[in-house]
C-alpha cells in the first residue's frame, strides 16, 4: 500500500487552510475581517523581494517572507513540496496527465529569464512579480473565475430546483443556506480577465502534460527565488546520485532527478526517494556540498542578461495612455500611484473583498505596469463610506489599513458633472439622487434654486446641483446611481493632489452643526 507521507499530509493541511482563508476573504456580515487571510502573500519571498527592489522599503507586513528565506536557505526549498497551494493543486492533478517531456524551450536556464526579469523590473520601479507569482496566479483564477462561476451556478441550480421540487426544496434549505453565508461569494460580480485568470491557472496545470511539477522545476519564479536560496542549505541529499544498481529515484522524484546528480535548488523535500527507497539508502543530512554541485548564482551571462532585460522591459511597460488616466481611480488610502504600483501584488484580495463590487483588475488603463491592479469603477460599485475591508486584506499595505474616520476622509477622486447629460442641465428636469445619496454628512453635492427656461420656452424653477470639491471624497455613489442611461451625468476624475479631506474646523457649510465627513 502507498505509504502517506508527512510532506502530503502537511501540503493537503496547508491546501484546506489556504482555501478556507480564500472564503474568508469576503464580507460576510462583519466589518472586520479575523484571521491573517493574506498570510500566504505575506509569507512570499517573490512579493517581498519585489517590493523591496521597487519601493526601496521595507514593511513590517512581510516579516514573514523575510524568514521564510531565512528558513529556506537554512533546510532547503521545503516551502515548495510541504506548503504551496498551487504545487498541491498540481501534484493532485498532475497524475490524470500523459507526460509528453518538458519542450526545449523550458530547459536550461528559462527559470532565470522568468525570474531575474521581474526582479530588474522592480529595481526601476515596477513591480510585475504579482503576474506570474504562482500564490497571485492560483488566487486570480480562483477569486475573478471559479469562485464567481460556483456562486452563479449554485444560485441558478437553487432557483432551478424549484422548478422541480417545488415546496419540497425547503427541505433543503438549511444546508444552502450554510453554503451560501459561509462558502459562496457575497455578490454576484462579472470581473473584467476572469478568461485570462482561468487560461493562466489551467495553462499551469496543463503544463503536468509535459512532465511532473513543470511549472515549478521550469519556469515558477518564486520556486527559482527559493531554489537559489536553498543552494546555501547545508541539509544534503545523500546518496547525491542515482544508484546504478537501482535508479528508482528517477521516477519518483517529481522536480530533481532529470540528470544523474540531485539538482539541489530542484529538491523540493518532499521526502518520496526516502520513503519509497526500496533499499532504504535515502537520507537528508547535514554536512558538505554535494559533488558536482554548480556555482551558488546563475551564470554571470543569465544574471546581467535578465537583470538588464528586466530595466529594459520596465521603459516600455512604463507608457500609459494619457486620456485613460483621467479615470483611473485608486482604492481609498492610495495618494501617489507611483508607490501603488511598487507595492501592489496583484493579489486581487482586495477585488474580491469589496463590498460594494467597485474594483476590478485594471486590463490597460495604467498600461502593462498596471494590468490587474485594482481601479474603482464607479459605474459598476461605489466605496461604501463605512467600509475599510480592502485596506485590512491588502497583504504588502499598498492599500493601506486605516480606522474608519481617517478612511472617509482619504480622496479616491473628484466627481464633476456632465452638463450635456446630467438631468437638470440636459433635459431642464429636477433631479437630486446624487444629492440624496451623497453619503457625506454635510454633502458633497448640493443644489441651488434657478430660474430657467426649457425646450418649450417655458420659465422652470430648476434645482441645479452643483459639486463641493473641499467635501467630495470621489467615493463614486453619486455617478452609481445617476438614473441616466449609459453614461452618467456626474463622474468622478483622478486627481493629482490626494490630500486627505482636512478636518473640518470653521463655520459649518450648512445649516447641521458638528463634524461634516461625521
Ligand atoms: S515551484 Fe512555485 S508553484 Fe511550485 S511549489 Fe514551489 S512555489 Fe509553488
Ligand atoms: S492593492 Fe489589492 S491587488 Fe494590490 S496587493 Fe493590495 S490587495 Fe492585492
Amino acid at each position: 500500500m502507498k505509504r502517506i507521507t508527512s510532506a502530503r499530509i502537511s501540503q493537503l493541511l496547508f491546501l484546506v487552510l489556504f482555501l478556507v482563508l480564500f472564503i474568508n476573504t469576503e464580507y460576510r456580515g462583519r466589518d472586520e475581517i479575523n484571521g491573517a487571510v493574506n498570510a500566504f502573500f505575506r509569507a512570499d519571498p517573490l512579493v517581498a523581494a519585489a517590493y523591496l527592489l521597487a519601493a526601496k522599503a521595507f514593511t513590517w507586513l512581510l516579516l514573514p517572507a523575510v524568514l521564510l528565506l531565512v528558513a529556506t536557505a537554512l533546510l532547503g526549498r521545503f516551502f515548495c513540496g510541504w506548503i504551496c497551494p498551487l504545487g498541491t493543486i498540481l501534484d493532485l492533478l498532475g497524475g490524470r496527465f500523459r507526460r509528453r517531456g518538458a519542450p526545449s524551450l523550458f530547459t536550461g536556464n528559462a527559470k532565470y529569464w522568468v525570474l531575474l526579469p521581474l526582479l530588474g523590473a522592480a529595481l526601476a520601479g515596477i513591480n510585475l512579480a504579482g503576474l506570474l507569482d504562482p500564490l497571485a496566479i492560483l488566487v486570480r483564477g480562483l477569486a475573478f473565475s471559479l469562485h464567481p462561476l460556483l456562486g452563479d451556478t449554485t444560485r441558478g441550480a437553487w432557483v432551478g430546483l424549484y422548478r422541480v421540487l417545488g415546496e419540497g426544496r425547503d427541505l433543503l434549505a438549511p444546508g444552502y443556506a450554510l453554503i451560501r453565508d459561509h462558502v459562496l461569494p457575497f455578490r454576484e460580480t462579472a470581473y473584467p480577465l476572469a478568461f485570462l485568470s482561468a487560461l493562466i491557472l489551467a495553462g499551469v496545470i496543463g503544463l503536468e502534460g509535459c512532465e511532473s511539477r513543470c511549472w515549478c522545476r521550469r519556469l515558477c519564479p518564486l520556486g527559482t527565488l527559493l531554489g537559489l536560496a536553498a543552494r546555501f542549505s547545508p541539509f544534503n541529499r545523500r546518496p547525491e546520485k542515482l544508484c546504478a544498481d537501482c535508479r528508482a529515484c528517477s521516477g519518483l522524484c517529481p522536480t530533481s532527478f532529470d540528470r544523474e546528480i540531485l539538482q539541489k535548488e530542484e529538491c523540493i523535500f518532499c521526502m518520496e526517494c526516502a520513503v519509497r527507497c526500496p533499499s532504504a539508502r535515502v537520507r537528508f543530512l547535514p554536512g558538505s556540498p554535494l559533488a558536482g554541485e554548480g556555482p551558488l548564482l546563475p551564470q554571470r551571462r543569465v544574471l546581467l542578461g535578465g537583470v538588464i532585460g528586466g530595466l529594459l522591459a520596465a521603459r516600455f511597460f512604463r507608457f500609459r495612455d494619457p486620456a485613460a488616466q483621467a479615470r483611473v481611480l485608486r482604492p481609498p488610502g492610495v495618494r501617489d500611484e507611483g508607490a501603488f504600483l511598487a507595492a501592489c501584488v496583484r493579489c486581487g484580495e482586495c477585488m474580491k473583498v469589496c463590498l460594494r463590487s467597485a474594483l476590478y483588475p485594471a486590463v490597460l488603463q495604467s498600461g502593462v505596469e498596471g494590468l490587474y491592479t485594482p481601479v474603482l469603477i464607479p459605474r459598476l460599485g461605489y466605496c461604501e463610506y463605512n467600509c475599510t475591508l480592502c485596506g485590512q486584506v491588502c497583504p504588502t499595505g499598498a492599500i493601506p489599513n486605516l480606522p474608519v474616520p481617517a478612511k472617509k476622509r482619504e480622496v479616491i477622486g473628484k466627481a464633476v458633472f456632465d452638463r450635456n447629460h446630467c438631468l437638470p442641465f440636459a433635459k431642464k428636469i429636477n433631479c437630486i439622487v446624487c444629492e440624496e445619496h451623497c453619503p457625506i454628512p454635510a454633502k458633497a453635492i448640493r443644489s441651488r434654486r434657478v430660474l430657467d427656461t426649457d425646450d418649450q420656452g417655458r420659465q422652470v424653477e430648476l434645482l441645479v446641483p452643483y459639486v463641493v470639491d473641499e467635501l467630495c471624497n470621489g467615493c463614486g455613489i453619486c455617478e452609481n446611481v445617476c438614473p441616466v442611461e449609459g453614461k452618467a451625468g456626474i463622474e468622478v476624475f483622478a486627481v493629482k493632489d490626494r490630500t486627505p479631506l482636512r478636518e473640518f474646523q470653521g463655520p459649518v457649510p450648512v445649516e447641521k452643526g458638528g463634524d461634516p465627513y461625521g
